[in-house]
């Protein structure tokens, strides 16, 4: 069932025992969200606790609360009177949903999620999941103390690409401001998530020899096979690259952290790269999204530039239409 705002707050006032989760390779938003809703529902006499079914990355140090973030201990079993679950649909959670019983509550703002959980809420015009828990607090005339400031805003930020990207509104504006009054500090938030080990500024460098265009042009990527992944450490900030280069409308990095698996991360100017990811069963924005594809390197490879190229085929027309106006 779909809720509104009302009503998923309702859920979480009615719970006393909460477990709040996110995505797989949890991003600023990810953790941002879980942590602000968290500090509130402990703050309101709840027993709230975090449980993301992977590593967190120690970038997110800075905010404070991230340490008594749980990953599922092997054989565990969990039980609530509700899971939240943030910013993915139930299938991006990993073993969480599989060792928690309790009833589901999922809040996102992907498009794509799939409506899959019996209760959900979801806004896919709000520019994180960061920004939904903020009206939620905010309907809930919550006090924002600096941890849920710091916390929030860093969502907001990490998930508009510091407000530069067009998912970016006043009311995110607006919540950011309302966030910094609030005591959230932006230079610490960025100086932390910019932090990187060396050998990961070299992975890029390793990583971007392997740059290729096509598409006359439209498409750039980097694609990265298992053999070659083992010899570099992490990719962070690969796609941002891409997504500059001129005439560049989809840019896209696969990867393999695992023999047979691949991440795809892609980004577009336009035209709706979560219809690319969804082909594949994956998700996401229409500028942003992703997938994984269970297929050795090349055919992984051979598969994704092909729906690529369907996806950028209708616009290929409307250019030639274009300039053929233009020439008569
Ligand atoms: P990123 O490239 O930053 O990992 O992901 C870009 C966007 O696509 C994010 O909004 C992310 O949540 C979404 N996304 C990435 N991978 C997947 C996936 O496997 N499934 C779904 N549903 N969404 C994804
Ligand atoms: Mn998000």
């Amino acid at each position: 069932m779909r809720l509104n705002l009302e009503e998923t707050l309702g859920i979480l006032e009615r719970a006393s025992k909460i477990i709040i989760t996110s995505h797989e390779n949890p991003d600023g938003d990810a953790i941002g969200s879980s942590l602000a809703l968290a500090r509130y529902l402990t703050r309101i006499g709840k027993d709230a606790v975090i449980m993301i079914d992977d590593e967190i990355s120690s970038r997110f140090k800075v905010l404070p609360g991230s340490e008594e973030i749980v990953a599922p201990e092997e054989g565990g079993r969990y039980s609530a009177d509700l899971l939240v679950v943030l910013d993915a649909s139930l299938d991006r959670v990993g073993k969480v949903t599989e060792v928690v019983s309790a009833p589901i509550l999922n809040i996102d703002h992907h498009p794509t999620n799939d409506g899959s959980a019996e209760r959900f809420y979801l806004d896919g015009e709000r520019a994180a999941t960061a920004e939904i828990v903020y009206q939620l607090l905010e309907m809930a005339e919550a006090e924002f103390d600096k941890d849920m400031a710091m916390a929030l805003y860093t969502g907001l930020a990490t998930d508009t690409g510091f407000f530069r990207f067009s998912n970016t509104t006043p009311l995110t504006m607006r919540a950011a401001a309302h966030m910094l009054e609030a005591g959230a500090e932006p230079h610490v938030i960025s100086e932390s998530l910019e932090q990187r080990p060396y050998s990961h500024v070299k992975g890029l460098a390793d990583a971007m020899q392997h740059i290729e265009l096509w598409h006359g042009g439209r498409a750039a990527g980097v694609f990265l096979s298992y053999e070659v992944m083992e010899s570099i450490d992490a990719t962070d900030g690969l796609i941002d690259m891409l997504r500059v280069i001129e005439g560049v409308d989809i840019a896209v990095v696969m990867k393999y952290k695992e023999a047979g698996k691949a991440r795809v991360s892609m980004r577009s100017k336009g035209v709706d790269v979560s219809k690319v990811a969804l082909q594949f069963g994956g998700g996401g924005h229409v500028k942003a999204a992703g997938c994984g594809i269970e297929k050795p390197f090349d055919e992984a490879k051979a598969m994704l530039q092909k729906v690529i190229d369907e996806a950028l085929a209708p616009t290929d027309t409307e250019e030639v239409s274009g300039k053929n106006r233009e020439e008569k």
